[in-house]
């Protein structure tokens, strides 16, 4: 596999978001600001100081009763606010391009406070059949028993989202790009231009410096932080990036749910964040070189990776991510006993249920992460018997390449 040449990350075609400007004024690329974002709190400090109180006495009744009903307090009571999450909640809204940003417990805490916290019964929402399976979880089960409706498009067809707007009562537009499992791309620009309810992105995928949703129109961006952006599998965390105004209405929800991110994994964010940069161009690398080491192997079905140029929407990529990512879906001819065998043959890369970590982790969604989905949701997903999600890690790529080949050699031999 050393005969295989490295290939170089493909050149997007969007242009490098401003994500700062230095003293001076001089624009700063996001790489940088994501070093410097989120110390407005920490004073001399250079790395991420905790503040682990569950509570801050009150200085005046009156002063107690302001912060019992800002929106903004984070010396209150640590439910409402706390300085360390708030750091990590103004790091991520700075790279994201937003005004503000509220950090959760998990991504599923991001998600329910932006759905429960803006819909009530009798509203509409659409959203995609390709999603998280947690998230459709909540669409599917959730929504419908709080008289939510739910109504599910191809998310890859711009005309489905419109076509399924009803004007008046649809209150959100719910999108996932890239999408999990099979990095299915949501048209960010056309999203963002339908006219009416509000538009949520899960960005978890594409990490801040992958893409910018709030620059296509979008509402809200959101991430599962406890992803990429975390970035060493040691802390659960969610995010959500937009305006003031939009964050304000989440909070009423918020405070009442209980899903605020600990101080502890918020500075687990902050450090994610400073190495964000390196981390997801060199897994990018390695998910590339690994799409195309898979793409030329007849055991293989189909590889999925919006970097290459076989992905159906890879012209959709280059205008709307900097960066590609880490993940990649292939399909295996041999169906779901090869795909047993192949995750339990890896010895680099590790089976376990998540991503963008410094190791290397294979998961089987149709037994997993999506086990939840009937076979019919399972196929309008694009998920088969056979496929496996590969979330690339920091080790040296020669040994996860070695590694995922003969573990396709054991898959693809009798047991
Ligand atoms: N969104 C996406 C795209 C995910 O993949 C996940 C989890 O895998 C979540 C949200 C939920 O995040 P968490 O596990 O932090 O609640």
């Amino acid at each position: 596999m050393n005969a295989v040449p490295e290939p170089a990350v493909p050149t997007p075609e969007v242009a490098d978001p401003i994500a700062g400007l230095d003293d001076s004024g001089a624009p700063l690329s996001p790489e940088t600001v994501a070093i410097q974002a989120g110390r407005a709190r920490n004073g001399t400090a250079l790395a991420p100081t905790i503040v682990p109180t569950s509570t801050f006495v009150t200085p005046t009744v009156a002063d107690g009763r302001r912060m019992a009903t800002s929106t903004t307090a984070d010396v209150f009571y640590s439910r409402y606010g706390n300085p360390t999450v708030s750091d990590f909640a103004d790091a991520v809204a700075e790279l994201e391009g937003a005004e503000a940003a509220r950090a959760f417990s998990s991504g599923m805490g991001a998600i329910t406070a932006v759905v429960l916290g803006l819909c009530s019964t009798g509203d509409h929402i659409v959203t995609q059949r390709q999603l998280y399976g947690g998230t459709q979880l909540l669409f599917q089960g959730m929504c419908p028993r709080l008289g939510i409706d739910v109504s599910f498009v191809d998310g890859t067809d711009p005309d489905e989202w419109e076509a399924a707007v009803r004007p008046g009562t649809t209150m959100l537009l719910f999108a996932e790009t890239p999408a999990n499992p099979r990095l299915d791309l949501v048209d960010l620009d056309h999203l963002g231009q339908i006219p009416g309810p509000m538009k949520v992105v899960d960005s978890t995928f594409g990490t801040p410096l992958g893409q910018r949703p709030l620059d296509y129109g979008i509402d809200l961006s959101l991430h599962s932080a406890t992803k990429a952006i975390g970035g060493h599998n040691d802390v659960s965390l969610g995010v959500v990036s937009g305006s003031r105004e939009l964050l304000d209405w989440i909070w009423g929800f918020a405070v009442l749910q209980g899903a605020n991110a600990s101080p502890y994994d918020a500075a687990g964010g902050l450090r994610g964040l400073r190495t964000l940069g390196v981390r997801l161009r060199h897994q990018t690398e390695v998910a590339l070189r690994l799409a195309r080491v898979l793409e030329s192997d007849p055991r293989i079905a189909e590889v999925r990776h919006p970097g290459l140029e076989s992905h159906p929407q890879h012209d959709l990529a280059r205008r709307q991510m900097r960066l590609t990512g880490g993940l990649l879906t292939f399909d295996l001819v041999g169906g779901l006993e090869a795909g047993r065998r192949f995750v339990e043959s890896t010895r680099i890369c590790r089976l376990a249920t998540s991503l963008g970590g410094p190791e290397t982790l294979v998961t089987h969604p149709a037994s997993t992460t999506h086990v939840g989905l009937l076979p019919e949701e399972l196929e309008a997903a694009g998920i088969g018997a056979g496929t496996i999600r590969l979330s690339a890690g920091l080790e040296d790529p020669d040994d996860v390449v070695a590694d995922v080949l003969a573990a396709l050699d054991a898959s693809d031999s009798p047991s």
